[in-house]
């Protein structure tokens, strides 16, 4: 369907697939030579729906009362959606970039599955290596202290979980004197790690966005204290900013009642820095968790990229929100979690900003419906997307 919408105003289009039924769709406008590319990231994929808690049929694409509902609305086919229309409105009228501009609809990213944009770096660096991205993760419209605010993604936290292994010699339970419980043992490690309270630093996206925000310079702490003070919100958003972040999420022992277990595992959801090192913080962890009978091992490292603020990029982003809501200021955010802009960052080292503009649509709702029921998008906010992305293209790539 987007290969034929693209056809239609002359876009041509490719389709790389490591099976045919997970198609990702590149498309070009091929540049006159000697300017930088810039390329629309979106993934076509979306998570499961559940249509008995839906007040829509979630694969219905049904407008209501100027909303497309569905799933994937935000997350985000409706970026999808803006991005093939700015990219086909400009071939209409003739637009000639100097650098190529490319579409990417990737097939892969809610479950990384490997169908999608880390095998197009692979398979095919050629399709997809760009100088700038703009890809989803940003884009709300806040108000902060009287002043409104739209959150450019510039990096992103590392997704780092770790597993904690602690051992015990397993026994019958109803003797607890002849064993050693690896679960009971567990606890005091979880509760170190709860009442972890790590240092806080103010890395360059949360101190451009504290300076916005306060008019000056300030320390981590006094930031937090601020945002507090302001808007509890303002403090949730900023927080996870400051610091790592430690959440334990999973357990398992014994599979039985009546057997003591030998050994237990903790699963602990870890989000590091930008920047920040396995390698730096391993120290820590094994500091705060103190002596005990467990192993401690990292699960994985994702994404933790960043790039850069000062780029024309940046001035593009910055260009249009001037343009359209000239009462607002764009700052930089580094997000929680994680989308595909890091493989284009580790790939080719493209500066990928997350940034598509919500207006219409409050950003917390918006937060509240992105991988839940009755999601859906304003049709204001796709025009506003769709325009955003036909500006940056004419003053990154024009
Ligand atoms: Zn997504």
């Amino acid at each position: 369907m987007l290969r034929d919408y693209l056809a239609e105003s002359g876009v041509a289009s490719e389709l790389y697939a490591k099976v045919p039924e997970r198609a990702n769709l590149v498309a070009r406008l091929p540049g006159r030579g000697g300017g930088p590319s810039l390329l629309l990231l979106s993934h076509t994929d979306t998570v499961v729906a559940d249509r008995s808690e839906w007040q829509v049929d979630p694969w219905s694409g049904e407008l209501r009362d100027g909303e497309v509902w569905g799933r994937g609305a935000l997350d985000m086919k409706g970026e999808v959606a803006a991005s093939a229309v700015a990219i086909a409105s400009l071939a209409r009228e003739g637009f000639e970039p100097a650098g190529d501009l490319i579409f990417v609809a990737a097939a892969d990213e809610e479950v990384g599955d490997g169908y999608g944009l880390p095998w197009l770096c692979e398979e095919h660096p050629e399709a997809v290596r760009a100088d700038y991205a703009l890809n989803e993760g940003g884009g709300e419209r806040i108000e902060l202290a009287g002043r409104a605010l739209y959150l450019c993604s510039t990096a992103e936290k590392m997704s780092s979980p770790f597993r904690l292994r602690v051992h015990g010699r397993a026994g019958h339970a109803s003797m607890p004197g002849i064993a050693d419980n690896a679960l009971t043992k567990a606890a005091p490690l979880i509760e170190r790690l709860a009442a972890y309270r790590p240092e806080l630093r103010l890395e360059e996206e949360a101190d451009a966005l504290v300076q916005t925000i306060a008019g000056q310079k300030l320390g981590a702490e006094e930031a937090l204290a601020l945002a507090r003070e302001l808007d509890p919100y303002a403090a949730e958003t900023l927080e996870p900013l400051l610091s790592l972040t430690l959440s334990p999420t999973m357990i398992s022992a014994s599979g039985q009642r009546n057997v003591i277990p030998s050994t237990c595992e903790v699963v602990v959801d870890c989000r590091l820095l930008p920047g920040q090192t396995q390698a730096e913080v391993e120290p820590l962890l094994r500091d705060v968790l103190g002596e005990g009978d467990y192993d401690f091992e990292w699960i994985e490292g994702r994404g933790g990229t960043r790039s850069p603020l000062q780029t024309p990029l940046w001035d593009a982003v910055a260009g249009f929100v001037a343009e359209a809501d000239p009462e607002a200021a764009v700052v930089p955010i580094c997000v929680a979690g994680f989308t595909d802009s890091h493989w284009l960052r580790e790939s080719f080292g493209t500066v990928v900003y997350g940034f598509f503009p919500m207006r219409t649509m409050d950003a917390r709702l918006a937060s509240r419906l992105i991988h839940s029921a009755d999601e859906r998008a304003h049709v204001e906010d796709l025009e506003l997307g769709a325009e955003c992305f036909r500006h940056v293209a004419r003053a990154v790539c024009g």
